[in-house]
């Protein structure tokens, strides 16, 4: 019997959540035995183009990756948005609040065209740039995607879980309650009774609130709940005598695209 053909792609990202599902088929070989990958740059050379299931990291950030978003959401049956980056726009989209060359003089400073001397010929960054979107954005902001693994990086466990659902035909779940319910099953000391800031009562639950459990708090990696109670988190921010500034610079690491969206 045919097993379904897969493919890994990646777009902007740190190539993290890759990693991290080659970590996972170490431990889920089972997974390799299901499934045929026939494209995975982290992994592999291969490059087929014959593919059922595509996972996609990272977020579009130039004019080629909508194309090629394109080309990918044709051929796959089933797209799956791998991580933050794919999922949110993520760490990405903060640039967008910035002109691009504010943005390269940030990151490379007075060696923006490092490259011009490069002993390989490489373009100058600046030509390089020419390619580049004002805005990084979710791929779901180009295509439709069948599914999400949140995250940054994705969960191992639930990499595994959501790959499973989707070969045995089921629509993938993932937790679409607070974070602060994990975080309550923890027994953690409630990281706002410490005057800190804390993105739970909101953000998706599923990475068993690691965060606040090492006592730092929540960044939003996995994204919002889709029907967050924003009374609920006002009172909250209220009674440590926060604003809704306080939470909107601490949203802004993961989800600036959104919030660029509402405004
Ligand atoms: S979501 Fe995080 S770990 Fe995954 S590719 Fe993006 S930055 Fe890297
Ligand atoms: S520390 Fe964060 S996740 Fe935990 S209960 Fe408090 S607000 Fe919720
Ligand atoms: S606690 Fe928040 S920032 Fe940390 S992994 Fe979970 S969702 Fe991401």
């Amino acid at each position: 019997m045919s097993r379904p053909k897969v493919a890994f792609f990646d777009f902007t990202s740190c190539e993290g959540c890759q990693l991290t599902v080659v970590d996972t088929l170490q431990t889920h070989p089972e997974l390799l035995d299901a499934v045929e990958i026939v494209q995975f740059r982290e992994a592999m050379t291969e490059k087929g183009e014959d593919y059922q299931i595509a996972f996609v990291e990272g977020s579009c950030a130039r004019k080629s990756d909508e194309e090629r978003l394109a080309r990918i959401r044709q051929q796959a049956q089933i797209v799956v948005a791998l991580g933050a980056c794919a999922h949110l726009g993520g760490i990405n989209a903060i640039r967008n609040r910035l002109p691009l060359e504010a943005v390269v003089n940030c990151v490379y400073n007075e060696n923006g065209d490092w490259s011009e001397t490069h002993p390989y010929g490489r373009p100058r960054l600046s030509d390089r740039l020419i390619n580049v979107e004002p805005t990084a954005k979710p791929i779901e902001a180009i295509i439709t995607v069948d599914a999400i693994l949140p995250g940054c990086p994705i969960d191992r466990e639930e990499f595994a879980r959501v790959t499973r659902q989707l070969l045995q035909g089921s629509q993938p779940r993932v937790p679409d309650y607070p974070l602060c319910v994990e975080c309550k099953f923890k027994e953690n000391v409630c990281l706002f009774q410490r005057g800190q800031v804390c993105l739970g009562p909101v953000i998706r639950a599923g990475c068993g609130a690691i965060c606040p459990t090492y006592g730092e708090s929540c960044e939003g990696c996995r994204g919002p709940i889709s029907n967050p109670n924003m009374d609920s988190m006002q009172s909250v921010l209220a009674e440590a005598g926060l604003t809704a500034d306080d939470l909107l610079s601490r949203f802004s690491m993961f989800g600036t695209y959104q919030m660029m969206k509402l405004e």
